[in-house]
């Protein structure tokens, strides 16, 4: 079985000469749960110290911080910086610096409050629940979430217009166990609660997580690596980018027979293959 195949069998059709930067999925992709998918860890290792390519790696798991998936990345070896984390923390920052909101009840973890309050330090942005003077309600995925955080939501949405956005749009994420809550689940909660619903869902597959490397690239001399048609393939879909799926992670050629969209620009097994 070829290794390398790229839509309608054309070689051409996706041209690795044009690619300067390529922005990468984690799990399934570079990963498999804690455990690096080897050839495609060491592709980017080689491609990143060559300065060959640039590399972007791409989240919707606002659970956790930038700096613990630099922990990850350079757990395999990757030199890696910040400013190469997409996360939609990025989108929510840039978000409410747009806005120029200053009173932002944020429902995400400590940890990631944290984060969010050091970024927005200079802007004087609260991220404390405040019913006199919240304008935005913010939700990111908050394993820390609780009774009195939903409360408070539905409690501001209920007392006035209220702006209202999440980080993600992901229903559940994995996780040994099976599928676990994620923030898909705890809009569906708030909706059915007092029918508040987000006027922007950041993440894939919003291309607006792209941004940042957008600024810096043409859409030709980018493309997005990913094992998920639905989230990874939509954003590259949504940007106007080129698409590599890789087969080792979520999605099999028998998903790929089935699926009714547009073709991946190409598809490999793993990774390092599109150099093949
Ligand atoms: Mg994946």
């Amino acid at each position: 079985m070829a290794n390398r195949e790229t839509k309608g069998g054309n070689d051409m059709a996706f041209d690795i000469t044009k690619k300067k930067a390529f922005v990468c999925d984690l799990d399934g992709t570079l990963f498999m749960g804690a455990k690096p998918i080897k050839p495609a860890v060491d592709f980017v290792i080689e491609s990143t110290k060559s300065g060959r390519f640039s590399f972007f790696y791409l989240t919707n798991n606002t659970s956790k911080c930038p700096e613990e998936y630099m922990v990850k990345i350079s757990g395999a070896a990757i030199p890696v910086t910040p400013e190469q984390i997409l996360t939609p923390l990025i989108t929510l920052e840039a978000y409410i610096r747009e806005k120029r909101y200053k009173s932002v009840y944020l429902i995400s973890s400590e940890k990631v409050k944290a984060h969010m309050q050091d970024r927005l330090a200079d802007a004087g942005v609260s991220l404390d629940y405040d019913p006199e003077t919240n304008e935005l309600i913010a939700l990111a995925y908050d394993k820390e979430l609780t009774y009195e955080k939903l409360a408070r939501a539905t409690t501001l949405w209920n007392a006035r217009p209220i702006d209202f956005v999440a980080t993600h749009p992901d229903n559940c994420c994995p996780s040994e166990l099976g599928p676990i809550p994620d923030v898909g689940g705890m809009l569906k909660l708030l909706e059915t609660t007092n029918g508040m619903r987000p006027s922007h869902v950041f993440g894939k597959p919003s291309p607006t997580l792209l941004a940042p490397v957008l600024a810096r690239f043409a859409p030709e001399e980018i493309a997005v690596v990913g094992d998920r048609l639905y989230t990874d393939k939509a954003i590259a879909d949504n940007a106007g980018i080129d698409f590599v799926c890789v087969l080792s992670g979520e999605t099999t050629r028998d998903d790929l027979a089935r699926y009714e969209g547009t073709p991946p620009s190409i598809v490999v097994e793993t990774f390092n293959q599109i150099d093949k």
